[in-house]
């Protein structure tokens, strides 16, 4: 299984109605179907993050209202990935397009974790939390506001997407070109994310 293959399995993952503040119902058979998928990404990702099978439905359900107010800081990487997309499969259902400033999501208060151009060039932001989705500034950096085009960075990747880097602040945004991709593939989008950011670090892109 790739990763593309991989967000998009778990982008299918349903889970029952949920707003922010309600409790998460059913939060073991979701952690059950997050797992699934994850094993067959990779085995041994999933058998890192396995301990969270064995916790009880309140434990589980207070982890993912720390995942929600983005306090899971110690906690293992295997099991933040967990984690989060059991989140997601709740927080989901509150994705609209909306108006907001900057990378905090107006609707939940997650952060952007991906962009794109839409069809005039204009940028948008995507919340990692909820998917929504709204417009900011293309010229500055949406996570600290730096405007300096010297101290911002992007690499074009092959053949819609690009990654923003901001060397003020050491962000990173995937962003794909509507234009040229024509519609908006979030599990895509982010799998080249990750993908961008691997050759990014490894030294191998040039912008
Ligand atoms: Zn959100
Ligand atoms: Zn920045």
């Amino acid at each position: 299984m790739t990763l593309d293959e991989l967000y998009r399995e778990l982008d299918a993952i349903p889970a029952p109605d949920w707003t922010p503040g309600a409790p998460f119902r059913e939060v073991q058979e979701v952690m059950a179907r997050v797992q699934t998928s994850l094993r067959a990404y990779d085995p041994a990702l999933a058998a890192a993050a396995e301990g969270l099978l064995h916790l009880g439905p309140g434990e589980l359900e207070a982890l993912l209202a720390e995942a929600f107010a983005g306090a899971l800081g110690d906690r293992p990487e295997p099991e933040r990935f967990v984690l989060l997309a059991a989140l997601r499969a709740y927080a989901r259902g509150l994705a609209r397009e909306a108006e907001g400033d900057g990378a905090r999501c107006p609707v939940c208060g997650g952060e952007a974790d991906a962009a794109y151009l839409d069809e005039d060039g204009g940028r948008h932001l995507v919340c990692a939390v909820c998917d929504s989705r709204w417009a900011v500034p293309r010229i500055a950096c949406p996570y600290c506001g730096e405007a300096d085009h010297k101290k911002l960075r992007y690499y074009p990747y092959d053949p819609h997407y690009r990654l923003y880097q901001c060397l003020t602040c050491g962000a990173t945004l995937p962003a794909v070109d509507l234009r040229e991709a024509g519609r908006l593939d979030l599990p895509a989008l982010r799998a080249a994310g990750v993908e961008m950011r691997f050759l990014l670090e490894a030294g191998r892109v040039e912008g």
